[in-house]
């Protein structure tokens, strides 16, 4: 079996969007990961189809009806692989990072609900065991941004996916630092030449050039990842 996306979603023609191309496209093409997606729509009932209605309490905007989403969610899950979680986008969730992506590509796949308007009825979250993840701290006018750059990153990590296997491994945040800088050709560049030890060939030098500029980085710019990182060790 691969690695499965269930969307839900009111816009599903969103999708693949960015992901019908390059390797991503290539491989949904040549059956590398599975994408289905579900128009929420599709489970409203009554002669206006409503998927939204306004907020007990009053207050602005308007929020999913849990007798639309409840159906559309549950309809995912009886063909979803046993193991598949439910997710829903939204700012108050888990902040996504690559420790959440590597583990989910290891699962069997992920039914993705992406929230519009106001958000979902709290009931639909409570009763279908749903996990609440955020793009990061701003808001979005739908789930499906955040929808999209979780599966690229969730993808790009399957077999038959990423040709180069290797850079998996050396990219930022696979040892909790960020990456070091690139340099390519030319060699002298608006006068800026390439650091030294780069052009030297000693390879046990360069290694540790980077790691120390790994290193300088992270504390530099993200004093939360390496004070995270230096608990761990
Ligand atoms: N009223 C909500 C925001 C709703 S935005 C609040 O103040 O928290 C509409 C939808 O966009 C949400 O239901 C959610 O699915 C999605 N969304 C918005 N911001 C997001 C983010 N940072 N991460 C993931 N999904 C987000």
């Amino acid at each position: 079996m691969v690695w499965t996306a269930h969307i839900l979603s009111l816009f599903p023609e969103m999708f693949p969007g960015p992901l019908g191309v390059s390797l991503a496209g290539k491989g949904l093409e040549e059956g590398a990961w599975g994408l289905k997606v579900s128009d929420i729509r599709d489970f409203a009932k009554g002669r206006h189809r409503a998927v939204d209605d306004s907020p007990f309490g009053g207050g602005a905007g308007m929020v999913m009806r849990p007798d639309v989403l409840g159906p559309a969610i549950d309809t995912a899950l009886a063909s979803a692989e046993e193991g598949t979680r439910v997710i829903y986008f939204s700012p108050r969730g888990r902040v996504m990072d690559q420790a959440f992506v590597r583990k989910l590509a290891d699962e069997p796949g992920a039914i993705m609900v992406c929230g519009r308007f106001e958000g979902v009825d709290e009931r639909v979250l409570e009763t279908r065991n749903v996990e609440e993840v955020s793009l990061g701290d701003f808001i979005l006018s739908g789930g499906e941004v955040a929808a999209l750059a979780l599966l690229d990153a969730v993808v790009r990590l399957l077999p038959g996916v990423t040709g180069n296997r290797e850079s998996l491994e050396e990219e930022s945040f696979a040892d909790g630092l960020l990456e070091y800088p690139h340099y390519t050709r030319p060699p002298v560049w608006e006068g800026r030449s390439v650091p030294e030890v780069l052009l030297s060939g000693h390879h046990e030098k360069i290694r540790e050039w980077r790691q120390r500029q790994s290193e300088e980085l992270t504390k530099d710019r993200r004093r939360d990842l390496w004070d995270r990182r230096k608990r761990n060790f």
